[in-house]
């Protein structure tokens, strides 16, 4: 089937987000026609249509060959449990792309059939997919994962339907219509001449150093989420704000916008719940964390998070105030 959009069919672009883990997903969407429900229901009868089976929040795998697989025939989908929503994810390469949720008591059952349920973050971390499988199916787990949890309309509490092929809940009882949500977290690197700032959380792998990240509040621009969560984590003024890259994040439904951000100030004063520790590292010291050869044991977050890649603006690209 052809693809029919305006936009380049399954083309990524060469910025920086295109790199990271997540954020490669070549699907096109076909917004323009999931009002149609027949449309929806030709591309699904198509023998080439492919369905994600998430279980909860955690994709079904199947072996195919040596390698992994997320993917079934839409009879295999919704053969192997009761499907409570299904949706149009869209096209790639011109097959049909769909998302089957089925309940998460289901797992224990289908890993005795000889299928997988392995959680989308160690499925990244190991590698496990393609990189252009990865996108497509955080988009699927974000989706899935909202009809599960919004089953009720949040305006007058009755039951909600799944309408316009997935995308949208609608409420009989109050004519409410509710959307799939995604949630802003900003991720910045604050920098100050030669030197950065990191810190740790308590959860993070011993000698892990990350950017400082936080949800966007209402009412807030992304530069003004960068400066303020700067200052409440680390006691730090930031002036200047830039963008560099964004990572849909999909535990459950962020969207991380990465900024490097200028610090007008050198001491921390460190927020002990947000964080357990933070410090300024040298660009030295941040290549040296990301190729894993930090003296003292310190490292950097892996290639499938943003952190990564701002580290990686900052050290390899000159990326500075
Ligand atoms: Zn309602």
């Amino acid at each position: 089937m052809s693809d029919n959009t305006a936009l380049p069919a399954g083309e990524i672009f060469p910025e920086r987000s295109a790199r990271i883990g997540f954020s490669r997903n070549r699907l096109v969407r076909h917004s323009e026609r999931r009002e149609k429900a027949s449309d929806i229901a030709a591309m699904m009868a198509l023998p080439e249509a492919r369905s994600f089976v998430i279980a909860g929040d955690v994709p079904i795998l199947r072996r195919d060959g040596e390698a992994f697989t997320p993917r079934f025939t839409m009879a295999e989908a919704g053969a192997l449990a009761p499907v409570a929503e299904t949706a149009l994810l869209g096209t790639l390469d011109g097959t049909p792309l769909f998302a089957t949720l089925i309940a998460t008591g289901e797992v224990e059952r289908l890993k005795e059939t000889g299928l997988f349920a392995i959680d989308l973050r160690s499925i990244a971390v190991q590698g496990l997919l393609p990189q252009d499988e990865l996108g497509p199916l955080g988009e699927g787990k974000a989706l899935m994962d909202w009809h599960r949890r919004h089953g009720f309309c949040a305006n007058c509490g009755a039951r909600t339907a799944s309408a316009s092929g997935g995308w949208r809940r609608d409420c009989a009882a109050c004519g409410a219509q509710h959307f799939p949500r995604t949630d802003p977290v900003v991720i910045m690197l604050a920098v100050r001449g030669d030197r950065c700032l990191l810190g740790r959380q308590a959860r993070f792998a011993p000698g892990m150093y990350s950017c400082l990240a936080g949800f966007v509040e209402p009412g807030e621009t992304v530069e003004d989420a960068v400066r303020r969560e700067t200052m409440e984590e680390a006691g730090i003024r930031t002036g200047r704000v830039r963008y560099l890259a964004s990572q849909p994040w999909p535990f459950p439904s962020s969207l991380m916008v990465g900024c490097l951000a200028e610090a007008l100030d050198e001491d921390l004063v460190v927020d002990a719940i947000e964080l357990e520790h933070a410090r300024w590292f040298t660009r030295a010291e941040v290549g040296a964390m990301l190729r894993g050869e930090h003296p003292d044991g310190f490292t950097a977050p892996l290639p499938f998070a943003i952190a990564h890649h701002i580290l990686k603006a900052f050290v390899e690209e000159g990326e500075s105030f």
